[in-house]
């Protein structure tokens, strides 16, 4: 089978990581019989600096005929990079929303996963004198709520005054619902709906019909959790959660939190999915204007994007895991870039470190 992927290899550390992505995605697909055949398109910074525009009807039409798409990241130092003196809407950031919304990119999920060899990055105390262990999903809704309602700036009896509109409706409600418990069922069966019920109404309705959902899955538990109380308990007790179901803006803030405690952005996939097997993955971090060109940058979390993709859009589960595999013994075997380095001088001098490149040649040579 070849697999036909749609290639945005975006900003900064963008076209390192994803080069390193592929290398691994080749050898893994050459492992089993099958091959991935790549059409790059360009979005954010570079395809502003090419075509005016951040994302091109054109690239979103080649991302159509494709299978998935495998993302970098994109954008560019916000302080300091011409993109950030356009109108908003030429940004670079607004070829993501627009990619999102285009191919009905709904659910995102974003594993924060603590991997044994990385315990001493997680930044929270001990539990009971043992190390860290948790394994959470975010599943966040992603193209309705707060940043797709309508917004405006007007001046009200002369003062300036600012309005955004959070609205949801009952099918983009159940749809996201039933992708949180369909990804439950292959976990630990526990979904924790967070929400603010206490004051919004999209929250009410959103806590109504996820219960309404929850009837469907009679073997997944379901609690309810305001998102005040879910960020307290992401950082005293995360391994309480299993998958974490939410709209688009607390999803947003939570996940960069979950993403937080692993204590290595470098390491977090995401995927981002619709309603057939298409989806985009990338992963959570940025662009990391810092340090592109460097060849310093983790490519980890977008190789591990990858495994996501050949998981969730084309079902290959052997080749999921054995890339999955692949990372865990690259770290065991004491392979770490700068980013994830322990701070103690004694033990990251038992470490070999690596450039980005050399991460992605060692998870090669890893895979089964
Ligand atoms: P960032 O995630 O790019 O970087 C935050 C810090 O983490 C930096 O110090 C960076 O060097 C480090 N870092 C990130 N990824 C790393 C990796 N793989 N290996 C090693 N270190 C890594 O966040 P930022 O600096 O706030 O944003 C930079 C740009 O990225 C902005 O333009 C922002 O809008 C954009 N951005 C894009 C996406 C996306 O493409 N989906 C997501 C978030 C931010």
């Amino acid at each position: 089978m070849t697999i036909k992927i749609c290639r945005i290899s975006g900003d900064g550390i963008g076209p390192e990581i994803v080069a390193e992505a592929s290398k691994v995605l080749d050898t893994v697909l050459a492992g089993s019989g099958n091959s991935a055949v790549y059409q790059d398109v360009l979005m954010g910074g570079c395809s502003i600096d090419k075509y005016g525009v951040p994302l091109t009807d054109e690239a979103i039409d080649t991302a159509r005929k494709c299978d998935a798409v495998l993302q970098g990241s994109i954008g560019g130092n916000t302080t300091t990079s011409p993109w950030y003196k356009l109108p908003p809407e030429k940004r670079p950031e607004a070829g993501l929303l627009k990619i999102r919304k285009a191919l009905g990119l709904y659910a995102n999920l974003r594993p924060a996963y603590l991997y044994g060899e990385l315990s001493e990055s997680c930044p929270l105390a001990e539990k009971n004198g043992e190390p860290r262990k948790f394994d959470l999903i975010m599943v966040r809704e992603l193209t309705g709520g707060l940043y797709f309602g309508a917004r405006h700036t007007e001046e009200v009896n002369g003062i300036l005054t600012a309005t955004d509109t959070d609205v949801y409706n009952e099918n983009e409600i159940r749809r996201i619902a039933r992708t949180a418990f369909d990804v439950a069922m292959k976990r630990r069966k526990k979904v924790t709906s967070v929400d603010k019920a206490n004051v919004l109404d999209t929250s009410r309705l959103w806590r109504k019909i996820t219960k309404e959902v929850s009837a469907e899955y009679p073997e997944v538990s379901l609690d309810n959790m305001l998102v005040d109380n879910c960020a307290m308990q992401l950082v005293r007790d995360p391994e309480q959660f299993d998958v974490i179901l939410t709209e688009n803006m607390f999803g947003d803030i939570l996940s960069d939190e979950a993403s937080m405690i692993t204590g290595s952005i470098g390491m977090l996939p995401s995927a981002s999915l619709c309603e057939t097997s298409f989806g985009l993955y990338e992963p959570s971090h940025g662009s990391a204007p810092d340090i592109a060109g460097k060849n310093i940058a983790n490519p980890l979390a977008t190789i591990l994007s990858a495994s996501m993709m050949l998981r969730y859009s084309f079902n290959m589960t052997k080749e999921a895991d054995a890339i999955e595999e692949a990372v865990r013994k690259t770290l065991s075997d004491g392979i770490r870039t700068t980013d994830i380095m322990p701070a103690d001088k004694v033990k990251a001098a038992s470490m070999k470190p690596v450039s980005c490149s050399e991460m992605g040649d060692a998870v090669a040579a890893r895979i089964k």
